[in-house]
């Protein structure tokens, strides 16, 4: 997961949200919204995130088709399941607000994440009609909040004898967010981890292989010229898995060969 710039708020969402809050309100006041109740008044946010976030899903970075896929409540709108017996209410007065809205793929959003909204132990919920995050402590990394979603999640090699090798998420040093983020995410899905893997083997590993000729060559001018072509090739906008390659990257070159060869990787 990398951190996602929305940019600024399409024209025209405002007066979708108003209007479509006030109906909702009204719905509200009656009995808990259903899921139909929110209508399908996406397709501005969906054409402005889908191009934001490199045409990729917000949580597992997959590159995903623009009709096919969600736009996706940070917090949940018709209900959220925030841990333990908290209350269940959904944040229904978010559901057209910029700030709330990424764009994610059905396995990350339908299957895994669906009304799951953990909180930190002892935080307040948001109250209803307040702009987030307020006084609410989410546990679940926002990919466009104030944190950068790869301070939690880390990706590393995972060796079994006689298996090829698998890139899994873990939590970085530990973090409590990350650690439930790829739980209730499910980023550690097979499916995920065998794209992963392959993404690896297909792309990064060849030019993990040219970078290393050239630094046992002693040759700097082409380590940095080989270098500099897999950022291109690895980070363009709507490449995949950036996270995952940058891991890759500083595992086989770390810090002190980077520093040693002047060679520093593009942190998406
Ligand atoms: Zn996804």
């Amino acid at each position: 997961m990398i951190r996602v710039n929305r940019g600024a708020k399409p024209e025209g969402l405002e007066a979708i949200r108003k209007a479509e809050v006030k109906r909702l309100a009204a719905i509200v006041r009656g009995a808990p919204p259903k899921a139909a109740d929110f209508g399908n008044r996406y397709d501005i946010a969906r054409r402005v995130l889908w191009k934001a976030q490199g045409q990729t899903c917000c949580y597992c970075e997959r590159r995903i088709d623009r009709l096919y896929n969600d736009v996706e409540h940070f917090r949940p709108k018709t209900r959220a399941h925030r841990g333990g017996d908290r209350p269940t209410h959904g944040y229904w007065w978010l559901a057209w607000t910029w700030e709330n809205l990424l764009f994610a793929c059905p396995s990350c959003n339908r299957r895994h994440k669906k009304n799951k909204f953990p909180l930190v132990r002892g935080s307040r919920i948001l109250p209803v009609g307040h702009s987030p995050p307020g006084p609410e402590r989410a546990l679940l990394v926002d990919p466009a909040g104030s944190d950068d979603p790869m301070d939690h999640i880390q990706f590393v090699p995972l060796h079994q004898a006689g298996k090829k090798r698998k890139w899994i998420p873990v939590a970085r040093g530990g973090s409590r967010r990350g650690k439930r983020t790829i739980q209730v995410l499910k980023l550690d899905r097979p499916a995920l981890v065998t794209h992963d893997g392959g993404h690896v083997s297909d792309l990064v590993d060849h030019h993990v292989k040219g970078i290393r000729a050239a630094i046992d060559a002693g040759d700097v001018q082409a380590a940095a010229k080989v270098w500099q072509a897999a950022l291109k090739k690895l980070f363009y906008p709507r490449q995949a898995f950036k996270a995952l390659s940058y891991d890759v990257l500083d595992h086989h070159f770390p810090l002190g060969t980077r520093q040693q060869w002047g060679l520093e990787p593009y942190r998406p």
